[in-house]
């Protein structure tokens, strides 16, 4: 048997027990659980504004919730548009998320960008839609020229102030998650995204989904720079 000596508290073992000590401090008082790290593929979707829902769906539509999302208020509406790139390529069935947002913006995965015939769709945060591509939307009263807002969403996470004071970051600075599994994958850019109504939860698209098989990944971390440096 080995003794119990210095040597033998290997750092991983020190860092499982600061992890625990932390988890413990961050569960709240009324007894819930740390918040557990939730990853979840977003499908290609359109944010809408109210002056072009009332274009697209006549005036004063109102959104039809269809499915809660993990993140609260927002939802997966009924309604669907039929996107049109430059070329005349056409996404039919582009999901509209609720709620109701300032400005319309449209997230794709790089492959969907592809077949739309938009090769060069930048990769940025939500509502930073300055001198990005548009397109052309269908609804079913009526269509809407985009003359901006097409983006692939930059990866990023969603949480709380404690959770960000766990894991030493602040809004704005940029993590990695390590998805594990037979096609494991390091992402280095995850964007951080501080609300207190946030829960935990990073958003990738469906082109890093696949590429990291999430859905059969084992295990997944999502890792600060700084708190490794300590
Ligand atoms: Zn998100």
């Amino acid at each position: 048997m080995a003794p119990e000596g210095g040597a033998a508290i290997s750092r991983a073992l020190v860092e499982q027990i600061v992890r625990d000590v932390v988890t413990k401090r961050l569960g709240s008082p009324d007894g819930h659980g740390p918040s557990k790290l939730v990853v979840h593929p977003s499908a290609r979707h359109m944010h809408v504004c109210r002056e072009h829902l009332d274009v697209l769906f006549g005036p004063g539509h109102e959104l039809t919730p269809e499915r809660e999302l993990y993140q609260e208020g927002n939802f997966a509406a009924a309604e669907t548009v039929t996107l049109i790139g430059p070329r005349s390529r056409v996404i039919p069935n582009l999901r509209i998320l609720g709620p109701l947002r300032q400005k319309s913006q449209i997230e794709l995965a790089f492959t969907d960008a592809i077949a739309l015939g938009l090769d060069n769709v930048p990769v940025r945060l939500s509502g930073d839609t300055g001198g990005t591509p548009g397109a052309y939307v269908m609804g079913p009263k009526g269509m809407v020229e985009l003359h901006e807002g097409v983006i692939r969403a930059a990866m990023h996470v969603h949480m709380n102030p404690a959770e960000a004071e766990y894991y030493g970051v602040k809004q704005g600075d940029v993590m990695k998650l390590r998805v594990g599994g037979d096609a494991g994958v390091v992402f280095d850019r995850v964007h951080v995204r501080i609300d207190p109504a946030s829960r935990l939860n990073v958003h990738m698209d469906t082109d890093e989904a696949n590429a990291c098989a999430l859905h059969l990944a084992r295990d997944i971390e999502l890792i600060s720079e700084k708190r490794g440096e300590r």
